[in-house]
């Protein structure tokens, strides 16, 4: 009997838009209203070329959209992940269907916890399956392509959507509706999924990611808190005073351009740095880096180098169950 070359590859439904019942095929803004949604089996019943590329083992983890999904699920998503590929040495990557939402957050997440090198690969749908000319076929076959393939081993956690290969650590959502939303800015994408159906890597990340990591979290019940307040012109210290008077021993203020704030806004920032906050400082800007510049090195605060700050809240979560101190999370913020 020829032998079966194909990879293993895991599938693992979240649930999002590419998951959605809409009413009917112009169904492109109201089909989450019903909150009815496929199965990952049905959705992978869709695409019955999945198959040429792997061997497809499927798991529903969830079934929501991803604006429901958040810290008490990535934690058991991560763990889960790490066992199959503890357990399952067979398993060669894992697909994620998830919401386009909050994808890039899960995937940052999983980049920073995955203890393997073997391809995690999310994807979504800007258009619901129920929907004419949906994105939701081609990137799921596109998927579970960059999950099987050799040369997506090691390149930290990805997201595959639009025919593009995106690193977590860089890629955002950056438009409501058109299929061309995830994007890393002037960093570009790895790679494509392409129309040749050739899986292509031109650049690989240089950040540590998954196995490189110091971060251990498949013990933990709960991630620790951490808030972002977002400051703008004339802001006061209103919402600042309301992170810090949590339980959490840090917060992430996404500042403007470089990342300064009003100076009320700053004062509420010193005083929770004062209670012992970790304070760290991300940016609105879609692109660039917040430098720790003289200033922010005096007033103790940490810079979140090219980190959103959605992302930047993740690495402070995974950071404070390491270390409280300042000087160590900013070397993590140039390290993953
Ligand atoms: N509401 C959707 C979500 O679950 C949006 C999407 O998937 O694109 O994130």
């Amino acid at each position: 009997m020829a032998s079966d070359n194909r990879p293993v590859v895991k599938v693992i439904g979240t649930g999002g838009s590419i998951s959605y019942v809409g009413d009917h095929r112009l169904d492109y803004v109201d089909y989450n209203y019903a909150n009815k949604h496929f199965t990952i089996d049905e959705l992978l019943d869709r695409v019955p070329e999945v198959h040429e590329y792997a061997r497809i083992e499927s798991e529903q983890f969830a079934n929501v959209g991803s604006t429901d999904l958040g810290p008490d699920h990535w934690l058991p998503l991560g763990r889960r992940i790490n066992q199959v590929f503890r357990e399952e040495p067979g398993v060669a990557g894992i697909a994620i269907t998830h919401g386009t939402a909050t994808l890039e957050e899960t995937a940052y997440y999983l980049n920073l916890v995955v203890k393997s090198d073997k391809p995690v690969v999310v994807t979504g749908a800007m258009r619901p399956p129920t929907a004419m000319s949906t994105d939701t076929d081609l990137n799921i076959l596109n998927c579970v392509q960059v999950a099987g393939a050799a040369e997506a081993r090691n390149m930290g956690v990805l997201s595959v959507l639009n025919n593009e290969i995106q690193a977590a650590r860089e890629v955002n959502k950056t438009s409501t509706y058109r299929l061309e939303t995830f994007s890393a800015h002037d960093l570009g994408c790895l790679g494509y999924a392409d129309s040749n159906h050739q899986v292509v890597f031109y650049r690989a990340p240089v950040r540590k990611h998954t196995h490189q990591t110091e971060f251990d979290v498949d013990g933990l019940d709960v991630l620790p808190r951490v808030d972002i307040v977002y400051s703008y012109a004339g802001a006061d210290d209103l919402l600042v005073n309301a992170a810090a008077s949590s339980e959490a021993k840090g917060m992430v203020v996404a500042g403007l351009g470089s990342g300064g704030s009003p100076a009320p806004f700053t004062r509420g920032m010193l005083r929770a740095r004062d209670q012992g906050k970790v304070v760290m400082i991300a940016s609105q800007a879609a692109t660039g880096r917040v430098i720790a510049n003289r200033r922010f090195r005096e007033q103790g605060f940490v810079a979140s180098d090219g980190l959103s700050p959605r992302k930047a809240r993740i690495l402070l979560m995974l950071a404070l169950t390491v270390t409280d101190d300042p000087a160590r999370i900013q070397q993590m913020a140039y390290d993953y």
